[in-house]
Formats: structure tokens, C-alpha cells, sequence
């Protein structure tokens, strides 16, 4: 039997306890996990990471369900989502990705009310690397870092373009 792999389903575990929207708190704050704020959509970090490189992509606006978004959004959405994977490869060199979203609670959301796609880096074998990044001591450092090698490559983009 073949199993599909959806990483991003371990966000239900990791996030359960999350009160505000990640999402909008980022648009309001400064933090360092947030790559890209543009006028439709924005891309950051995610903290609970299934592995280096894990990025969410959302629509600046505080929707829940794809038919929710105007056209703007949803072509303005695809093409952040290209754009992360386009800055993924020529940083990181995965093999492959893992792309998707998780609507409601029920299919692994972790921030249920907030629409946004994973970008899942894979790499040949990196089924491996669980034991180490499932190390919460070394996920910290690991983003910091793969944050400053991402940020500068998301500072001229804008939405629109
Ligand atoms: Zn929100």
C-alpha cells in the first residue's frame, strides 16, 4: 500500500494551544520569522517546522476557505507560493516539494481561521533527518539561520509583479 505523505498535518499537534491568528500578528508586528508582508499576501517562517525550510504562504486577509478569495488573492496567492518555491530551490536545493493546505480542523489545521499553504522542502532520504529536527534545541537555531539566507531574497518582490 502506498501512503500519501502530508507532513504538514504534525501542525495540529505542535500549535494546538494557539490562541491569536499567527498570521495577522505578524502583519502587526515586527518578528523573525516573517520572510515577505506584501499588499495581498504574505509568506513566513513556520515555527513548528517538519523540517528546515517549512514555509506558509497566506493572503493578507483574514479568510478561512479558498472561495473566500477574490481573484487578486487567489492569482496573487499562487504566484507567492511560486515565488517561495523558486527562492526554496535556489537556497536549498531540495529534490522536491511538498505543497498544500489544511482546511479546518478536522483535515490537521492548526490556524484553522487563517487560509494558508505549506511549502514543504524535500530532500532524497530526508525522512532521516525526523530524529535531529524533532530535536526541539536545535529547531531554533536552525530557522534563525535559514531565515537570514531566505529574508534578503524576499525583499524585492512585491505583490503584483
Ligand atoms: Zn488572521
Amino acid at each position: 500500500m502506498k501512503t500519501m505523505w502530508a507532513p504538514w498535518r504534525m501542525e495540529y499537534i505542535q500549535s494546538e494551544n494557539q490562541e491569536n491568528c499567527i498570521f495577522c500578528e505578524a502583519l502587526s508586528t515586527t518578528d523573525d520569522l516573517t520572510l515577505y508582508k506584501g499588499s495581498i499576501t504574505m509568506v513566513m517562517m513556520n515555527k513548528y517546522p517538519y523540517i528546515n525550510g517549512h514555509l506558509l504562504a497566506a493572503p493578507v486577509r483574514h479568510i478561512s476557505m479558498p472561495d473566500e478569495l477574490n481573484k487578486d488573492e487567489m492569482g496573487e496567492l499562487m504566484a507567492t507560493v511560486e515565488k517561495s518555491v523558486g527562492i526554496l530551490k535556489s537556497v536549498m536545493n531540495p529534490d522536491g516539494f511538498n505543497i498544500g493546505l489544511n482546511l479546518g480542523k478536522v483535515a490537521g489545521a492548526g490556524v484553522e481561521e487563517h487560509l494558508h499553504f505549506h511549502i514543504v522542502p524535500r530532500w532524497h532520504g530526508d525522512t532521516n533527518f525526523m530524529p535531529v529536527i524533532s530535536d526541539l534545541r536545535v529547531i531554533p537555531e536552525a530557522i534563525k539561520e535559514t531565515y537570514g539566507y531566505l529574508k534578503p531574497l524576499f525583499e524585492n518582490y512585491r505583490n503584483g509583479e
